[in-house]
């Protein structure tokens, strides 16, 4: 897929509406809660606002001072910007100030810096580690109670649910399991918080190559950079 022209933004952005449409219809999922989640990492502002114009909102960004900049750019429209990169703590003022969700939240001290910093109450999801050894980024599942713990008192944390980023693997089932483990994980941490965690109900799961395995397996966030703006070249 080669993207040469703003046209093929929207046309790409209507095929992956179709795949959604098309998973949710034969995992019997309700559409409004699978949203699409534009990845528009190191793409040129044109792009997202062709994308925007053709009714995208949300666009997810994991390199910081790059979405600085384009967040700036795009400033008079309303979009809304998500953080879906390895947070150093050093950043969380930038991330506090410019995003209004943060998915890759997996420890106590950038949840504190996050809580004394931003202006106004973020969602925030925890990244949890389903591959294993394989992977570094996010915490074990066992972790998770212990950090909603410290997590909850934080007021400008509004707890919205679990981000992974599992494997790469081209089979369907396979691509199912870290998937399943997440949703359970996320149905879990619900049971045993309760109230306190009410609104703790969605799940940053599939990219380009997993989008249908994640929906019939409850994602609500759908993390996708190429089917929409084409392959990354840097
Ligand atoms: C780049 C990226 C995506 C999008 O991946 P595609 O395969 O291009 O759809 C999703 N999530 C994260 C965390 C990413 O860094």
């Amino acid at each position: 897929m080669t993207v040469s022209n703003d046209t093929e933004i929207a046309d790409n952005l209507n095929r992956v509406r179709a795949r959604v449409d098309e998973a949710c219809h034969t995992w019997g999922r309700d559409r409004k809660d699978v949203k699409i989640l534009a990845v528009s990492k190191t793409k040129p502002a044109h792009m997202i606002h062709a994308a925007a114009d053709e009714g995208q909102a949300d666009f997810g960004e994991n390199y910081l001072q790059d979405a600085l900049a384009r967040i700036g750019e795009l400033a008079d429209r309303e979009l809304t910007w998500h953080f879906i990169g390895a947070i150093q703590s050093n950043k969380t003022r930038d991330i506090a100030n410019n995003f209004q969700w943060i998915h890759t939240v997996a420890s106590e001290k950038v949840g504190r810096r996050l809580n004394d910093q931003a202006p106004a109450p973020i969602n925030v999801l925890v990244q949890i580690n389903v591959s294993g050894e394989g992977s570094k980024a996010g915490i074990m599942a066992a972790e998770l109670p212990r950090l909603i713990e410290t997590l909850l008192p934080m007021e400008r944390l509004a707890l919205r649910g679990l981000m992974a980023i599992p494997e790469p693997t081209a089979n369907f089932e396979a691509q199912r399991q870290p998937f399943r483990r997440l949703r359970e994980l996320l149905e879990g941490t619900r049971a045993r918080f309760g109230d306190d965690l009410r609104d703790f109900d969605q799940l940053s799961m599939g990219m380009t190559a997993d989008m249908e395995a994640a929906i019939a397996e409850g994602a609500t966030w759908l993390r996708i950079g190429t089917a929409i703006f084409g392959p990354r070249t840097n």
